[in-house]
């Protein structure tokens, strides 16, 4: 049995009697300690998707699983997220940003204080932990937004363009470091993205949502080339 199976799930989207389908019949399996590039156009129901995994919606049909839970799941729980934008708290430390997850799971704060400063070491930060967000640039805030999904140690980490408001340069740098904390921290990621070039260079799997009434998910297994 995979990681993640989603089976023939949609959504829809209802809003002022009108109907939205954002996320139509997709079917795909996840293996435990991939990354998997989930790359398509706007609006063809990337981020749908993950909120979906993530438990922040409900999908109208199909099946969702996640290793022995099948939906509704509970938000959060053992899901780690990172977003376009890092939504570091501007008033808490990089490293009490962190352990932010950790504090509103209630998880021991001995342990996660410890975990915390290993991520931080990790992801490339450790000099900052007592620094302030606004003191870091985008990439090192969103070094440390990884570390923060990763504090309650959670299976899988969901990723909603989490470099596509960085500038090319740093993009790319941010990347080839993903790509480490991927093989070092061994976690299942799904990576959504809208560069068909990205989700190649990273995947070991691409899922390929395609826009139009009949959207499809087309996925294929890529051999990753060592850095
Ligand atoms: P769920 O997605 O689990 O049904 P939500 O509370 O997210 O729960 O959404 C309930 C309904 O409200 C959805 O079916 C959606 O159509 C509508 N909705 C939610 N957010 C928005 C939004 N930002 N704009 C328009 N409609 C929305
Ligand atoms: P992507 O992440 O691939 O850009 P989204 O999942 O954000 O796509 O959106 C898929 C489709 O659903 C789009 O047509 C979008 O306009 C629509 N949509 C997204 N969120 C909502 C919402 N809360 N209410 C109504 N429609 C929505």
């Amino acid at each position: 049995q995979p990681f993640i199976r989603l089976e023939g799930v949609s959504k829809t989207y209802r809003f002022g009697g009108k109907e939205f389908l954002a996320v139509s019949d997709v079917t795909m399996d996840i293996e435990e300690g991939q990354l998997v590039a989930l790359v398509g156009p706007s609006g063809c129901g990337k981020s749908t998707l993950l909120k979906v995994l993530a438990g922040l919606h409900n999908h109208d049909s199909g099946t969702v699983q996640i290793g022995n839970e099948v939906s509704p799941f509970t938000p959060g729980r053992d899901i780690g997220m990172v977003f376009q934008q890092a939504l570091l708290l501007k008033w808490r430390t990089i490293l009490d940003n962190i352990l932010l997850p950790a504090e509103i799971l209630g998880l021991p704060m001995a342990a996660s204080r410890e975990r915390a400063r290993d991520l931080i070491e990790m992801v490339g930060i450790a000099n900052f932990a007592d620094a302030y967000p606004s003191q870091l640039s985008g990439g090192m805030q969103q070094r440390a937004s990884i570390a923060r999904s990763l504090v309650h140690d959670p299976k899988l980490i969901l990723m909603d363009e989490p470099f596509g408001a960085l500038d090319a340069l740093t993009r790319e740098r941010m990347n080839l470091e993903l790509m480490r904390i991927w093989k070092e921290s061994g976690k299942t990621i799904l990576f959504v993205t809208h560069g068909i070039q990205e989700a190649v260079f990273l995947g070991s799997k691409v899922a390929v949502l395609t826009a139009g009434p009949a959207r499809m998910a087309a996925h294929f297994d890529v051999n990753l080339p060592e850095p």
